[in-house]
């Protein structure tokens, strides 16, 4: 049985006086739905002080452990802050710093030798589904970006079309579980059915209070990574019940 995560992306938002956001996601955060939030990264020692039952993530972690890379932040910080999670691979990360698969497979690792779970982005962009190369695209960057020794516990797969990030544009809901199911068949068949059923493939990309209930209906979609809706809890937190009524 997979717990659905309803995981928040604050990327480049949020100062001290926002945490007030996260007090009030306290209630939802002890329902049937995991909830991570993953502040920016000077908002993570204070959110894990006040986080309740609500697991908090970084959003980019660098490869190596520690060295001279002015800016970066590792993943042994983000576990010594008190963040269990860490966004890989986000499509904002691959166009504006050009992290490609084996960069991302490489956080990865780094991610998993520091205890973390790493939520790992995939997506198409607009002219890729329009080329109907979408399947091409996910099965690539699965291949790519997930290093061998995945397991239910340490990876997260989050389905991101780059079109329907921050654009109030989504897919239909045969098109999310189209590519629900394929990426859960890729699962199993590199790493075994166990494995493979045991991984939770989020959908992210323009989940909103208002279509957050059909989206969670879809086959293999254990969850959402939200961007904008996560960052205030009154749209959070209809999310948060949502999945965990449809867990029910
Ligand atoms: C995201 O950036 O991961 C995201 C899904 O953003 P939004 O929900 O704002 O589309």
């Amino acid at each position: 049985m997979r717990r659905k995560l309803a995981a928040g992306n604050w990327k480049m938002n949020g100062l001290a006086a926002d945490l007030s956001e996260l007090d009030a996601m306290q209630d939802a955060a002890d329902g049937a739905a995991e909830v991570l939030i993953c502040p920016p990264a000077t908002l993570i020692g204070q959110a894990v002080a006040r986080r309740g039952a609500i697991a908090i993530g970084g959003q980019d972690c660098h490869k190596s452990g520690s060295g001279a890379h002015t800016g970066d932040i590792s993943a042994p910080m983000l576990a010594d802050a008190g963040a269990s999670h860490v966004i890989l691979g986000h499509s904002e990360r691959r166009t504006d710093h050009d992290e490609h698969d084996d960069d991302v497979r490489a956080k990865c690792r780094a991610a998993w030798e520091a205890g973390l779970v790493a939520v790992v982005c995939v997506g198409e962009t607009l002219e890729e589904r329009e080329a109907q190369n979408t399947l091409d695209i996910i099965a690539g960057q699965l291949a790519g970006s997930v290093p061998d020794g995945a397991t239910g516990h340490n990876l997260v797969i989050a389905y991101e079309p780059v079109w329907a990030i921050g654009t109030g544009k989504v897919p239909s809901t045969d098109e999310i579980g189209d590519v629900h199911d394929f990426i859960r068949a890729r699962l199993e068949r590199r790493f075994g059915e166990g494995v493979g059923r045991s991984v939770r493939i989020l959908y992210g990309g323009s989940v909103k209070p208002g279509n957050a209930t059909e989206i969670f209906a879809v086959s293999n979609v254990d969850g959402a990574l939200v961007g904008g809706a996560s960052l205030k809890a009154a749209d959070f937190v209809p999310i948060i019940n949502a999945l965990g009524a449809s867990s029910a």
